[in-house]
């Protein structure tokens, strides 16, 4: 629509619509490995892996995956793993394999991650040696049939000065025989991989996401639909072989996954991967590596350059820094801008679309804005309750038709029903944001209609941390909360009643300890309140806005 208020300030010189490679996601490395073989692909910890070794790396893996664990088109692999080459390599070995890569949390808790594996049905893991204990029982079971393991330390230089995080500098731990085999030894097999056919609309990734019923459901995308985004960030914000990528937020979440290591990939890029997030490491990396690239939540970003010592570090190199999960807070946008030149580029996006689906123009950007939508997305302000547009300016929910949204929820038919709508004749995916245009077509946040916290892009599920906190013994009732947080722009806070007769029995503290075995850590509520009662509703629905507002009045 040429009058569409979105593309009065469409990035000078850019198409409107894009040519979507007909190919699969694998084919970019084999692309990038082919033009460049020696350049470097990945630098973990000053040790260096380069395309052609990456690529060789990966069709090693990939016939084991094959071979070995018998792996057919369209399987599910969970990958398990904190931030690493093997994660990279495992990956587009699953890809390349015709396999659908399921990535999960590596702060998950042996009961969350049951819940993936029977969930999404994967018989193989590639996991990384911290976290293997978690899957032992599953093994135990039969629910797994393969398990790969692998040592951090196993790709890092050896001479190198940095500071190695605990994982990393723990050599590689013997593995107990018949339960699962090392990384290593897989590698050096020798299976071949077979040839299969995968195009744009096979299954790649399984990308799992809260939501306002208990557990968490997966995100089915097809090679296309994670392709999107990569080439569409690419072409918006002039993506170069040149550039150098700090890769440090979680590859298993899409914001890592595809602007630290999708992106550098497809466009033949350098990625420094950090296993965890250290800002004084970061630094130093940063500066050695002349860092060109840098897609973080906000939060990071703002530790990032509090530290002191970022003023006495050449960061010249570093041209962009594109960040989106959560709001930008408006000063540290300003004070990037006035104190070293660097324009934050914030976007917008949500499991569901593989990330990036709203972008800020690099050289027209907002603050504390979603930006325009991307090449060929079709972005609407709906009525949640009638859905009948809204006029321009008009706050309303969010929903969104593109190349990057989801092909479905797996194996979800209700919640299917529920999170796509037709507008005349195009499938929307009702994005649970309320949002207002500006004359200028930018969006921007005003609410959310779901029941989500958002702690610093670490995003926590109310129904699902209470679902969970029902299971402890004392607790008679549960409502958790998003309040107010000075670090985390927001953190969960769980009012409970307890069991009569437990009263005065256990405290807070006890509560998280109990939570910690049950839950991820950053899902634990930070504030517990014991209370008498809570709200209602005349059909028996606890009120829990209400509770919210009260608990946000008494924070203040
Ligand atoms: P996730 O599925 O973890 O990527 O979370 C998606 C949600 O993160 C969205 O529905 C938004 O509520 C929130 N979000 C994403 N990008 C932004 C942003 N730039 N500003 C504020 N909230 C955002």
């Amino acid at each position: 629509d040429i009058e569409s208020p979105h593309f009065r300030f469409w990035p000078t010189g850019l198409p409107r619509t894009l040519d979507w490679p007909q190919t699969g996601l694998a084919d970019n490395l084999s692309a990038s490995a082919a033009r460049d073989p020696l350049k470097a692909a990945i630098i973990f910890y000053d040790a260096i892996l380069s395309y052609a070794e990456l690529d060789r790396e990966v069709d090693a893996m990939a016939g084991y995956l094959q071979q070995a664990c018998g792996l057919a088109v369209g399987d599910r692999v969970l990958l398990y793993s904190q931030n690493c080459p093997q994660f990279v390599i495992a990956y587009y070995a699953t890809l390349r394999a015709g396999g659908m890569v399921v990535p999960a949390n590596s702060m998950y808790v042996e009961r969350e991650i049951a819940h993936i594996v029977r969930d999404s049905g994967a018989r193989i893991a590639l996991v990384g040696q911290e976290l293997h204990e978690r899957l032992r029982s599953l093994v135990q079971a039969r629910e797994l049939d393969h398990v790969i393991v692998h040592a951090y330390n196993d790709y890092v230089a050896a001479d190198t000065d940095l500071i190695l995080p605990a994982d990393v500098a723990e050599p590689r731990r013997p593995i107990e025989q018949g339960v699962a085999v090392a990384w290593s030894d897989a590698l050096v097999a020798g299976h071949d991989r077979e040839a299969v056919n995968i195009g744009p609309e096979s299954l790649g990734v399984l990308g799992y996401t809260s939501g306002t019923t208990g557990q968490p459901k997966g995100c089915v995308h097809t090679h296309a639909s994670v392709m999107a985004p990569v080439v569409g960030s690419a072409a918006w914000r002039d993506g170069q072989a040149s550039d150098v990528s700090l890769s440090v937020a979680p590859l298993f979440h899409f914001l890592g996954m595809q602007g630290g290591m999708n992106l550098p990939l497809y466009v033949g890029a350098t990625i420094v991967l950090m296993q965890r997030w250290n800002r004084d490491v970061a630094l130093t990396l940063m500066q050695r590596y002349r860092v060109t690239w840098w897609s973080a939540p906000p939060a990071m970003i703002t530790e990032f350059f509090a530290n002191p010592a970022a003023a006495d570090h050449d960061l010249s190199a570093l041209k962009l820094l594109m960040g989106g999960g959560a709001a930008m807070p408006e000063a540290v946008a300003r004070r990037l801008h006035d104190d070293y030149g660097i324009v934050f580029n914030e976007s917008y996006g949500l499991t569901e679309t593989a990330a990036f689906i709203l972008g800020n123009p690099v050289e027209r950007g907002k603050r504390q804005c979603l930006g325009i939508p991307t090449f060929d997305v079709d972005a609407r302000v709906i009525d949640p309750a009638t859905l009948a547009p809204v006029r321009l300016g008009q706050s309303g929910e969010l929903v969104l038709n593109g190349p990057q949204v989801m092909r479905e929820y797996w194996q979800l038919p209700e919640a299917n029903a529920e999170v796509f709508i037709d507008i005349e004749g195009k499938r929307f995916l009702r994005t649970g944001d309320l949002v207002h245009v500006d004359n200028d077509g930018y969006f921007f946040m005003v609410d959310r209609l779901k029941r989500m916290i958002n702690a610093s892009g670490f995003k926590v599920w109310p129904a699902e941390v209470e679902s969970i906190m029902y299971g402890h013994p004392a607790v008679a009732e549960a409502c958790v909360v998003g309040v107010p947080d000075a670090k985390r722009g927001e953190t969960a806070m769980a009012a409970l009643v307890l069991r009569p007769g437990c009263v005065g029995s256990t405290t807070a503290e006890a509560i998280r300890d109990w939570c910690r075995g049950e839950m991820a850590a950053y899902k634990i509520p930070t504030i517990i309140e014991f209370v008498d009662t809570l709200p209602r509703s005349g059909t028996g629905k606890i009120q829990w806005r209400q509770v919210q507002a009260e608990a946000a009045a008494l924070i203040e």
